[in-house]
């Protein structure tokens, strides 16, 4: 009789955000993400969610390996801290998102925390420890997620990750579906899946329907145009800016977490975008509002988000002592009492 294989989950389980499973098997524990959730309306004062590290610090050992599905803050934001509280041997990630995470981990002086390292799902079997691992490219709204399959003498476990069925995504590389048939014809024991809305019937279009909505609305407007959407959402920041370079707009990037998303993504070739399409805040009153195309988050009225200041007027540039900028592009974010529901409705996620 094989020993046990067990599984923790230390959030993401019946909620959303702060995802955090943890494996076990013998000595050697896995953990697949390090999320974190963002406070609620009733989370008055309070900046972050994370997952009770208390399991995992109270096991006395290092963590074999983290292994990161994807680049989403409720997959990889708790990993600092973490870090922190944990002796973790390897952080494994496939390229856009270790590239994320370490600018991350540098901003919190743990670059050297842990082993960062690059995983391939093209590259076969990786063993970490009593786990036999391997990697599944799945289609999602941030390039570069994979699902996982984990296996002991225990069973095989598909840890799927956020996934979308994509079949036109934006850089061409789909859910690969050959690879999951293929796992489900060793056999599967269990099947831990995620998907948000997965639960209600239906399917959801491809990004590039996104693509093709900036195409008809964004010629036809004669003012300035902002898009907002997550700062890690490179393939909507490279359909619009595809838009904006047809007709003609410069592209300027509001927002902290935005800009530095798009520098990684560009520096690891995960996006194209001409560098003299690009101007930054201070340049915008250069420019005619029609000559210029926003790029900001807020695509879901984050309270703090560019899109949210610039409607109320406090980005950083439209405090200043210069009166115009993108002070006056949206008077206002929400047209009922939530932010969500006023902001979520032309495009999902
Ligand atoms: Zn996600």
């Amino acid at each position: 009789m094989p020993e046990a294989m067990r599984i923790i989950p230390l959030g993401g389980l019946g909620e959303v955000g702060k995802n955090m499973t943890v494996y076990e098997y013998g000595d050697d524990a896995i953990v697949v993400d390090a999320g974190l959730a963002f406070p609620r309306d009733e989370h008055l004062g309070v900046d972050l969610i994370l997952p009770d590290f208390t399991y995992l610090r109270d096991r006395g050992r290092p963590v074999r390996a983290v292994i990161l599905t994807h680049a989403h803050e409720d997959h990889v934001g708790s990993l600092p801290y973490l870090l922190r509280e944990v002796p973790v041997d390897e952080v494994w990630a496939t390229r856009l998102t270790l590239g994320l995470v370490k600018s991350k981990l540098d901003e919190h002086g743990l670059l050297r925390a842990s082993e960062l390292r690059e995983l391939d799902p093209e590259a076969g079997t990786l063993e970490l420890g009593g786990f036999r691992t391997e990697f599944v490219r799945m289609a999602h709204s941030v390039p570069d997620a994979v699902a996982v399959v984990l296996e002991t003498e225990a069973g095989r476990v598909l840890h799927t990750g956020d996934w979308k069925l994509d079949h036109t995504p934006v850089d061409g590389l789909r859910t690969d579906v050959g690879r999951l048939a293929e796992i489900g014809n060793r056999g599967v024991d269990l099947l831990l899946g995620d998907s948000t809305n997965a639960e209600r019937p239906g399917v959801t279009g491809s990004e590039r329907l996104v693509g093709e909505a900036f195409r008809q609305i964004i010629p036809q407007r004669t003012g300035r145009v902002l898009v907002a959407s997550f700062a890690s959402n490179v393939h909507r920041m490279q359909q619009a800016t595809d838009v904006a370079v047809e007709v003609g707009r410069k592209v300027c990037v509001v927002g902290r977490s935005m800009r530095k998303n798009l520098n990684i993504a560009r520096n690891l070739g995960y996006i194209d975008m001409p560098e003299d399409v690009l101007i930054r805040p201070v340049e915008l009153e250069e420019y005619e509002p029609g000559e210029v195309l926003i790029l900001c988050t807020g695509s879901q009225g984050e309270p703090l988000s560019a899109l949210v200041r610039i409607a109320y007027g406090s980005t950083t540039r439209s405090t200043s002592s210069r009166s115009s900028g993108p002070r006056c592009c949206i008077r206002r974010t929400r047209r009922s009492t939530s932010p969500a529901t006023a902001t979520r409705r032309s495009f999902g996620r």
